[in-house]
């Protein structure tokens, strides 16, 4: 298997998701480490037994070349896992594609906060590196019906209450992220977002940052924090100051008219004139690249998206992308996801035009997670995997399960 051919795999398998055998499921959770639907659920159909933690889904799936996969519920795909002896295999077709692994489940996800809460309840792993906490699980433009029209947050939190807590307290992030990532160094880096808050403001974002402030002096970890643009400089300039390492205000959907109707709240409550003004006002504020701005890849003409990553990574802002799901419980939910080669073109073209606008983009750093998030853990994009085919390189190394074998190329 080529480089390319891994991650055409990888793009197929977020877009068309999978089906997973009785005793392939039976190496999860134990080895292998278990989905928590820690902001969306990012899946086309809903997998009974993964929102209620009772035989949930492998969270994602180690492919050839290092590279992670977010593992997404299909019935009707063509991808299905196996068990073949002591190998978990994925078959395309009835055909068998290689072999795959689990990453190793953390010892923190069976531990609990001085307040009773089970750790994982407060803060996942994506791939085997990436802590994620989405510390306010409630979006203000649902309340509004303004919200964003490919999003699950409020659906999934409902459905999952009892295994993601809603509004995380300062004092349980700072135990979980001590546990994670000082202590046992198992995560190096911490990725942490919300939806709206109800004041379109920073919601409790400030106080979890200076609760989080004696871990940074005790050792240095990147912290992005994936919000809603902010309402003026003096926020963005406090967020900036505030010891994380990177910012990602994601505009989703660049066409203006486009953005409008997808995105109603972000229009209405920031408005896209602020939104890309925040961004520029981050920029200034913080190291080269790391002011992000996601792209949800499908919702809009590939000329406007190109033209928003033109826009965005010729003034010093980092466009990343994320193809489009139909997620369940969303309004888009039962739409066609895009076409795989679609996806590969755009972001073929897109990672050219950054390497030429912000190579600094490309640097070691930013690759080894300086921007909260490394190609290990973005599990549910493809950007870093289009970006080594530019700058080859290593994915990082890995705690893969006990329960799997090696993937082979
Ligand atoms: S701002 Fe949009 S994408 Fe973010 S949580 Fe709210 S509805 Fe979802």
């Amino acid at each position: 298997m080529t480089l390319d051919e891994a991650i055409k795999l990888k793009t197929e398998l977020l877009l068309e998701g999978l089906t997973i055998t009785e005793d392939a499921m039976g190496t999860v959770g134990e080895g292998g480490l278990e989905k928590v639907f820690w902001v969306f659920e990012m899946t086309p159909f809903e997998h009974k037994g993964s929102g209620d933690g009772s035989r949930p889904l492998p969270n994602d799936m180690l492919l050839p070349y290092d590279m992670y996969v977010d593992v997404r519920y299909n019935p009707n795909s063509r991808f299905k896992v196996s068990l073949s002896g002591n190998s978990i295999i994925l078959l395309k077709n009835g055909l068998e594609v290689c072999e795959v692994r689990w990453p190793k489940r953390p010892d923190f996800y069976d531990r609990k906060t001085s307040s009773g809460e089970l750790m994982k309840k407060v803060a996942s792993v994506r791939g085997d590196c990436g802590l994620r906490i989405c510390f306010d699980n409630a979006c203000n433009y649902f309340s509004k019906n303004e919200q964003c029209k490919f999003c699950n947050i409020v659906p999934s939190r409902q459905r999952n209450r009892k295994h993601v807590v809603t509004v995380k307290e300062t004092q349980d992030i700072y135990e979980v992220v001590k546990e994670a990532i000082i202590d046992n160094e198992i995560c190096p880096h911490l990725a942490m977002t919300a939806g709206a808050a109800a004041d379109d403001g920073l919601g409790n974002l400030p106080q979890i940052l200076e609760g989080l402030k004696p871990l940074q002096k005790e050792k240095y970890f990147p912290v992005v924090t994936a919000i809603t643009a902010t309402r003026n400089h003096e926020e963005t300039e406090y967020l900036c100051s505030s010891g994380i390492s990177s910012v990602a205000f994601n505009i989703e959907i660049w066409d203006k008219e486009l953005f409008s109707e997808i995105c109603p709240g972000k229009q209405r409550r920031i408005g896209r004139e602020r939104w890309i003004q925040s961004l520029f006002e981050a920029r200034d504020l913080l190291k080269p690249a790391r002011a992000l701005s996601s792209f949800v890849v499908g919702l809009e003409p590939a000329e406007s998206l190109l033209e928003g990553i033109e826009f965005l990574s010729s003034n010093g802002i980092f466009p990343i992308m994320s193809p489009f799901i139909p997620m369940v419980g969303t309004e888009y939910e039962g739409k066609p996801s895009p076409d795989a080669d679609w996806i590969w073109d755009v972001h073929e073209k897109a990672t050219d035009i950054i390497y030429r606008n912000l190579p600094e983009a490309f640097s070691d750093e930013i690759w080894n997670g300086d921007i909260g998030i490394c190609p290990s853990c973005t599990t549910t994009k493809l950007f870093f995997d289009f970006m080594r085919r530019i700058v080859p390189r290593e994915n990082p190394r890995r705690r893969t399960s006990q329960k799997s074998v090696e993937a082979f190329i």
